[in-house]
C-alpha cells in the first residue's frame, strides 16, 4: 500500500511471469528477462505499453488488501466474454488454487455473481491444456480440448464434447496461435531485449 492507502505493486511482479507480452516475445508462464530478483521491473521507464497499461484486479481494488497476487500465487482479472464478464484466475503453478483456501474462498464468493475460470500457465503451448469453469448455478465444467466434464457438488453428472462451431473456432485459434509463435525468434525463457528491433 502507498502512504495514501492506494494499492501498489510493491515487490510483486507475478504478472511479469504469468502473462504473455508479445512486444518482448515472452510467453505466458515464463519469467520476463527484465524482472528483478528483488521484485519490480528492471526497465521500468522503458517498459512496453502493455506493461504500462496492465493492472490486475487486486491492484484495481478488488478483494482484500492482503490478497496481493504474489501471496495468492495467482493473477486474477475480470475479463469480458461476450456480453458478460468473468473472473479469470491464472495460477503461477498448477497446484496454487488447490493449495490456497483464500483463492478458493475468492472463487466461491465471486461465482455467486459471475463465472470463474481457473487456468494455469504451465504449458501455454498446449491448446488442449485443461481448465475449470465454476458457474453461478453451482455447476463446474472441467474442459480438456474438446471434452467437457460436468460436475455438481464435486460429482461428475455428465460428459460431452464441445459443439462443432466452438470446436472449429478453438482449432482455428490454436493454429493462429501456433503460426504467431512460429514467427517468434525463441520460445525459451529468454525474451527479446527492448533495444533489439522487431523483425516481425
Ligand atoms: S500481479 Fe498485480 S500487483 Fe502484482 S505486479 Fe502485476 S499488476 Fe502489480
Ligand atoms: S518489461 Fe518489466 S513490466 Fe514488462 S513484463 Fe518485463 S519485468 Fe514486467
Amino acid at each position: 500500500m502507498s502512504a495514501g492507502g492506494e494499492r501498489t505493486c510493491g515487490t510483486c511482479s507475478l504478472c511479469c511471469t504469468v502473462l504473455r507480452v508479445d512486444d518482448l516475445a515472452k510467453l505466458g508462464g515464463r519469467p520476463c528477462m527484465h524482472q528483478r530478483s528483488e521484485g519490480g521491473c528492471g526497465v521500468y521507464d522503458r517498459r512496453p505499453g502493455i506493461c504500462r497499461a496492465y493492472r490486475c484486479a487486486w491492484l484495481n481494488g478488488a478483494f482484500r488488501d492482503g490478497d496481493r497476487p504474489d501471496g495468492l500465487g495467482a493473477v486474477l482479472d475480470f475479463v469480458p466474454r461476450g456480453d458478460s464478464v468473468r473472473l479469470v484466475v491464472r495460477q503461477a503453478d498448477p497446484g496454487a488454487f488447490a493449495g490456497s483456501t483464500r483463492l478458493q474462498e475468492i472463487a466461491e464468493e465471486t461465482r455467486a455473481s459471475m463465472t470463474v475460470e481457473i487456468r494455469d500457465v504451465a504449458d501455454v503451448l498446449d491448446p488442449e491444456r485443461p481448465f475449470r469453469v465454476l458457474q453461478p448455478d453451482g455447476t463446474e465444467l472441467r474442459v480438456e480440448g474438446d471434452r467437457v466434464e460436468v460436475l455438481r457438488a464435486g460429482a461428475v453428472v455428465g460428459r460431452r464434447r464441445k459443439p462443432w462451431p466452438e470446436r472449429i473456432v478453438g482449432r482455428v485459434a490454436s493454429r493462429v496461435a501456433a503460426w504467431r509463435l512460429s514467427r517468434w525468434p525463441s520460445h525459451e525463457v529468454r525474451a527479446r531485449p527492448l533495444s533489439e528491433p522487431r523483425s516481425d
